[in-house]
Order: structure tokens, then sequence, then C-alpha cells
């Protein structure tokens, strides 16, 4: 390195524990251009994010029982969610799952610390695995980058510029229209956009404002949505131990930093900080600014196969493993209070979604008085209220108790009901008693059988006279 190259690397701001490098003293942003790496870990989440970008547009395409795999429809408070129909009040599941969720993440994280953030968070996989690339792509590697934003504005900046914020626009608007087709059919968007979303403001309203959106936190905001938006970095410090597989420096090793015989293994050349999209030093140790991308190792890794020493001066290892060279501990009581949390979660979801009934019946008094009297007898009439819950069309079956129907007249003009998937329907029923016969209110037994389950249900409403 020569005395000017130095010069300028002393001058220039280092990242530090202190302050957050992309952010300047005064306030202003210090943009990150983190440079290209390639190696082990590059590979295996550019294929992990491909896959789930496929299956993020695939998703709504996929046809389950007729159905699209995942389809929300929010004005019917619907949703088919692989093959089995959801209504408004399955909603309780969201919250079970949710819980669940939450808690395999819990385990996830104090076992191998962030690698949702690196590897399978939306923000992560669309940053760095579509719109860096194409930044990449228009403006050049990171040096190039640097020097034609400091540079003035001349036609190559220009039009560099503009096409990538076209670009970065239209890809905005693509993940937002892939984000409607889950909650309206997928062909159903492709018409939208062919008609303009013409009748349809409020599709239109939703895929600009989150068109908008990811166009600013791709384009601008960028790592500040992990550093000040998600709650989950500052989570990860309470969830993780010195068990914990974290990316992390191997100072034993890597100290004193320095070029020479007389130095560790790191050679200060800076590279694992470049490559880093939130702008840290991991050689300052595990920070909450990590999104454990995995840059840095394969980034380091170049170096020691370079300079001819053994890899993993920057590794996937624990703090203990940093620290002693010792093996992982798997024996943690953390470890098993969060897979306790999560496995309860869990059955009770896989109880909640399994109890869940493949119809919805509901019996209500019908407006006004309770009753009516007609000549010598008393009148109750009910609504009886289905909706298909089953992903296809089935007959229910309305019976009413038969020791009622010897003592007491009942009418029920529709003893069975066809509703296609989801389809509500309705029945008056109307009941009789005598003067006579009727001492106090008493219960009237409604069953109602699904023939395409087997599923029944029996519910009860009161008979009430004066
Ligand atoms: S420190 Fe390494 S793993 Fe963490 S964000 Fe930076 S490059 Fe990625
Ligand atoms: S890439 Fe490796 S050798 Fe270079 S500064 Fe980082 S830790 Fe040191």
């Amino acid at each position: 390195m020569n005395q000017t190259t130095e010069g300028r690397r002393q001058k220039r701001r280092r990242p530090d524990l202190n302050t957050v490098y992309s952010i300047n003293a005064d306030g202003s942003r210090n943009f990150i251009q983190p440079a290209d790496v390639i190696g082990k870990w590059q590979v295996i989440r550019n294929s992990i994010n491909f896959l789930l970008m496929l299956v993020y547009v695939g998703l709504p395409w996929l046809q389950i029982a007729d159905k699209p795999a995942v389809l929300i429809n929010l004005p019917s408070r619907q949703a088919w969610i692989f093959g089995f129909s959801y209504t408004n009040q399955d909603f309780y599941l969201v919250s079970v799952l949710l819980t669940a969720a939450g808690f395999l993440l819990f385990v996830l994280t104090a076992l191998l610390g962030r690698i949702w953030c690196g590897y399978a968070c939306p923000q992560t996989v669309f940053m760095e695995g579509v719109f860096r690339k194409f930044e990449r792509l228009l403006e050049g590697g990171r040096v190039a980058r640097i020097r034609r934003n400091q540079g003035p504005l001349n036609f190559d900046k220009f039009w560099r510029k503009t096409v990538k914020h076209i670009l970065f626009i239209f890809l905005s608007a693509l993940i937002a229209h892939i984000f409607l087709s889950y909650f309206f059919p997928a062909k159903e968007v492709l018409k939208l956009v062919a008609t303009g979303f013409s009748g349809h403001s409020n599709a239109l309203f939703w895929t600009l404002f989150w068109t908008g959106i990811l166009y600013f936190n791709f384009s601008w905001f960028r790592e500040q949505t992990c550093l000040i938006i998600c709650p989950y970095g500052r989570l990860q410090s309470s969830l993780i131990d010195a068990d914990t597989i974290v990316i992390g420096y191997d100072e034993a090793r890597g100290e004193p930093r320095t070029k020479g015989a007389e130095g560790g293994d790191c050679v200060d050349c800076y590279r694992c900080v470049e490559v880093c999209p939130t702008g840290i030093d991991i050689r300052n140790g595990l920070q909450m600014e990590c999104i454990g991308c995995a840059n840095c190792i394969d980034a380091c890794n170049e170096i020691m196969k370079k300079i001819d020493k053994p890899e993993g001066l920057v590794r996937y290892d624990s703090q203990t493993g940093f620290e002693t060279g010792k093996r992982k501990s798997f024996i943690r009581p953390r470890l098993y209070v969060y897979l306790l949390m999560a496995l309860v979660g869990l059955t009770v979801a896989t109880f909640a979604v399994n109890s869940r009934t493949s119809f919805h019946a509901n019996v209500l008094r019908a407006r006004g008085m309770p009753y009516a009297i007609e000549g010598e007898r008393i009148r109750n009439l009910v609504n009886l209220h289905i909706q298909n819950k089953n992903s296809e069309q089935s007959l229910f079956t309305i019976e009413v108790a038969e020791e009622l129907r010897e003592s007491f007249e009942i009418i029920v003009p529709l003893k069975q009901l066809r509703l296609k998937s989801m389809e509500d329907g309705e029945t008056p029923i109307i009941v009789y008693c005598t003067f006579d016969d009727y001492k106090e209110p008493f219960p009237i037994f409604i069953t109602v059988s699904d023939s395409l389950t087997g599923n029944s249900k029996q519910l009860e409403v009161m008979f009430k006279g004066p």
C-alpha cells in the first residue's frame, strides 16, 4: 500500500461502535456502496433468494382444488390457503399461527443468529437479490459508483441514473402487482392491468401506494429499514447467547492486524468492510447492524486464499468458539424454553386448524317481537344461516328434534341447502305452540349436517311466549 493510498484511508471515516456508519455526524446520509463479492455463501444465498422469489411469484398462479394456492379476499372476508378455505370466523387462527411462527423464529435465532435476515427476509432477498444486482449492472462496481456519485452530472451519469430509476419503479410496480395477486386472482390482476384498473380505484390506490413505498425503500432507504424500522434486529441481542452461531472475526488469529510476518492473519485490507451492505466492520465484534449476509466471510476467504492462509478468519461460529476454540453446545436452557414455546404454539395451531368445522351455522331470532300470537297458538320465527367453508359445493341438511315435532308444529321451508364453496344460505324456521302446551321458555334444537364431510352441528334457540 503506497503512502497516498494509506493517507486517504487515514482520512476516510471508519465504522466504529459509537456511531451509525450510514449516517454522518451532521445527520446526512452516508450512502453505502458495497463491493461485489463471490464465494460459497453467495452461491447459497443467491440460490435461496431465487427459490423464494419463485415461490412469491408462483404461489398466486398455483391452483389447488380449482382455487389459487393462496388467495385472501378482503371484501368478502374469505381466504383460500393451500386447498383450505377460511372465513373471518377463523381469524383467530392467524394469531395462533403467528405466535407459533414467532417462537420458531426465536429458536432459529437462538441457534443460528440472524439467519432469517441474511437469507430469507424479503428486504434482503429483493435488495440484494434484485435491486442491487441491477444497480451494479447499470452503474458498475463499488469504485465506479462512488466516483460517479461524487462527480459532476454529465451525460453518462444522467442516462445511467435515469435508466436505473425507471427500472426501479418498474420493479417496484411488478412486486406490488404480484402482492396484489394474493388478494385478487392472478388472472384478474392481468385483466385489471389491461383495463387500467377501470372501476377498481381501491386496487389502483393500494398498488400505487405499495409501488411508491417499495421504490422509496429499495432506491433510497435501503439498509435503514433494517437499522431503524425492523424490531427484529434489536430483539436479537436478547435472543442469542454465547453459543449461538453468528458471523464473527477470529480476533486471536487475526490480531495484530497488519501486513508482515509480525502481524496476525488479518492484513487490514478492509475488504470485509467494503462488501458490507450495512457498512459495519465485523472486526469490531457482533453488532446490531449486522444482517448476517455472509458477504464478509466470502470476502475474507478470498483474501486468505490470496495470501495462502487458511480460510475462516471471518466465519460462522459461536462467541465461545471464537474465544476458546471449543465446540458449540446445544444444551442451553434458553433453546429448550423457546423450543417448548414453539411446540406449544404449533400444537395449539394444529389443534385449532384440525378442529375448525367445514361450515359455519348460526340461528337468529327474527327482528321485532320475540313471538307472535295467531289465534290459540304462539308463533316463533327464527332464521338459520349457514356458510359453506369447504373448498367444494356441499349439501346441508336441516333437522329439528323429533320429540318437538310430536308436540308442536315446526315448519322448515328449506330442509336442504346446496351451497357452493364459501356461499351463504338462509332458511326461516317457524315453530308453533298452543297456549295450553306453553308453560315457560324451552329450547328448540336444530341439527345441521354437511354431506361432504359428515360434520354436523347442533344449535339451540329458546322458544318464547307471553
Ligand atoms: S458484517 Fe458481514 S454478515 Fe454482517 S451485514 Fe456486514 S457483510 Fe453482512
Ligand atoms: S477481509 Fe479479512 S484480512 Fe481483510 S480486513 Fe477483513 S478480516 Fe482482515
